[in-house]
């Protein structure tokens, strides 16, 4: 069976084709990174998290953060109630992190901009 998508890597958007019964080799992709791409998203999924936090002592109540690297699909929801609580305190600085390897993923929650 083989599953088409388009790589969104980069503006280029190369069209995949993965074939399933053959280790989910990948063609279309014009570089290697669309190949990997390919195979992990029908394998095992991921995104980067975007969502807002709380500030005390700021101007702003909220600051955007997001992953630093992407993390297995499923454990988005899971990511996004862990941010519901929790808080940070102005000063801070975009990159700077809030949450180190959030659900054992190896991934950081990092804020994206200043406060
Ligand atoms: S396969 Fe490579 S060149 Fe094609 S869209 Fe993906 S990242 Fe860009």
């Amino acid at each position: 069976m083989m599953k088409e998508m388009i790589c969104i890597l980069c503006p280029v958007g190369c069209h995949l084709s993965i074939d399933v019964e053959n280790d989910y080799k990948v063609t279309g992709n014009s570089c290697p990174r669309g190949g990997v791409y390919g195979r992990e998203e029908l394998i095992a999924p991921k995104r980067v998290v975007t969502s807002t936090i709380r500030v005390l002592g700021g101007i702003h109540n909220m600051v955007p953060v997001k992953t630093d690297k992407s993390i297995p699909k499923e454990l988005m929801f899971e990511c996004m109630e862990i941010l519901k609580d929790v808080k940070v305190k102005s000063p801070m600085n975009v990159g700077d992190i809030v949450v180190e390897n959030i659900l054992n993923t190896g991934s950081n929650i990092v804020i994206t901009r200043d406060i």
